[in-house]
């Protein structure tokens, strides 16, 4: 694609960054095949590429964002499907953030669009104040049916029952059973521990059943990926920088072998963070080494080349692996959690379509809620024609999305591999 930035533009480093993007792209379309948006829509400005022609229009002309551009850029799933698919090695991911943020700091959204946002992004990312709007949610679920959709669709979300904050998700250092093979930092991360406790506590018996010491860094809270997908650059920057002090602490210190992620949305984000903090002389190295750093836990798991100690008791039940898209599209890892499910003795499916999102994308299923409740009847339906006992998957967005649409339980595939290795059968089976 051609560009046309003056050289005063491209001495900005996002705008250089921006130009070799939509240089790279030939137009060809295969991307818009498996894009969701434009399988709902059919709407070329809600495909891949005509959002990137959106934006470079937008990027060039230097202007503030236009009501046609934020409608298109709103509505995509930042699922990245199109770049597993661009023959041309288009980093759509890159674009889509420097869009966000450009809408974010040049468009003036309505008055409540504004205080939805903004609730989103003082909430979710801080487990005690998400712990306090749950429980109003619980309160305020009756009075659902007057309220406006995408306020519906927020109560929907929510729990009917919050869990007790766990003891694992407080700075320290958990021992390795045995002899030590690795040490390791695990990202606790913020809505999960409040959603889903039972996540990390299934992690952490793993690891150290594996011979990984575990630590919990104390200051690493949210990765700063949901406010990143709000275009809200200065909030995810501050909160990424504090899960790099307290991790390069606990590197510099007792040393680290990688950092654990067991929410692959928060693994995009963080292993994003070396291309993030490029231009800051103070973090780049920082960032760099911590992106180098970090893994998914089945990434990890299926690194260790350690035989999984198998109890006997999830042999043979049947599993469907629903891979998140920030697993498949945002970190290329495909076959690591069903080959792990598989050689956990589960017999594993995996549903047609497997390539597009359930939905849920952040805080997408919230404001973006008809078309992720499309996509969630989609896939719960291809799901469902898989026959599981149980689903599994890697994100703890997708878990919340599914749950309600869904037959069988869904848990994360580290609850499985946990169980299959001695641990609790997942409560969510019981
Ligand atoms: S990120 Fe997903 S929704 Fe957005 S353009 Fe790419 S494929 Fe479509
Ligand atoms: S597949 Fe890649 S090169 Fe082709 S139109 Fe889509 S983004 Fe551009």
């Amino acid at each position: 694609m051609q560009t046309h930035f003056s050289l005063a533009q491209l001495a900005d480093s996002d705008t250089a960054v921006a130009n070799d993007i939509l240089r790279s792209c030939v137009h060809c379309g295969f991307c818009t095949a498996t894009c969701p948006t434009y399988v709902l829509l059919g709407d070329e400005l809600d495909s891949p590429r005509g959002r990137i022609y959106l934006m470079k229009q937008m990027f060039e002309e230097a202007a503030p964002a236009t009501a046609e551009v934020v409608t298109h850029i709103d509505r995509c799933l930042s699922c990245l499907s199109c770049m597993t698919t661009c023959p041309s090695g288009v980093h759509y991911q890159h674009l889509v953030d420097q869009g966000r943020k450009h809408i974010e700091e040049t468009y003036r959204r309505p008055l409540m669009d504004r205080i939805l946002r903004w609730g989103l992004a003082m909430t979710i990312p801080y487990p005690a104040r998400f712990r306090l709007a749950l429980t109003a949610a619980k309160l305020a679920r009756p009075l659902a049916p007057m309220l406006p959709k995408r306020v519906r669709s927020m109560l929907a979300l929510a729990p009917r029952r919050l869990a007790k904050a766990s003891p694992v998700d407080t700075p320290q250092v958990i021992a390795a059973e045995g002899a030590r093979r690795q040490r390791v930092a695990l990202l606790n991360g913020c809505a999960q521990t409040v959603l889903a406790p039972q996540i990390n506590e299934a992690t952490v018996r793993l690891l150290t059943r594996l011979g990984v010491e575990v630590v919990v860094a104390d200051g690493a809270g949210c990765c700063g990926s949901l406010v990143h997908h709000l275009g809200k650059v200065d909030q995810s920057h501050a909160q990424a920088k504090a899960a790099i002090d307290a991790w390069i602490g606990e590197a510099h210190g007792g040393g680290l072998d990688a950092i654990v992620i067991n929410s692959s949305g928060c693994g995009t984000q963080i292993k994003d963070y070396g291309f993030m903090f490029r231009d800051d002389p103070a973090y780049a190295d920082k960032a760099a080494r911590i992106s180098k750093l970090a893994c998914d836990v089945t990434e990890f798991v299926a690194g260790l080349g350690v035989d999984l100690p198998l109890s006997g008791a999830a042999a043979g039940v049947a599993v469907t692996y629903q891979s998140a898209c920030s697993m498949q599209h945002g970190q290329g890892l495909k076959r690591q959690p069903p080959d792990l499910l598989a050689a956990a003795g589960f017999s594993v499916r995996e549903p047609a379509e497997g390539h597009l999102c359930c939905g849920s994308a952040g805080t997408y299923n919230i404001l973006q809620s008809e078309l992720a409740d499309q996509l969630r009847d989609r896939k719960a339906a291809h799901i469902a024609a898989t026959a599981p006992a149980v689903v599994a998957t890697g994100n703890i967005g997708c878990m919340t999305q599914l749950a309600d649409a869904l037959d069988a339980p869904i848990v994360h595939t580290v609850e499985l591999l946990d169980w299959a290795t001695g641990g609790p059968k997942p409560g969510a089976m019981n």
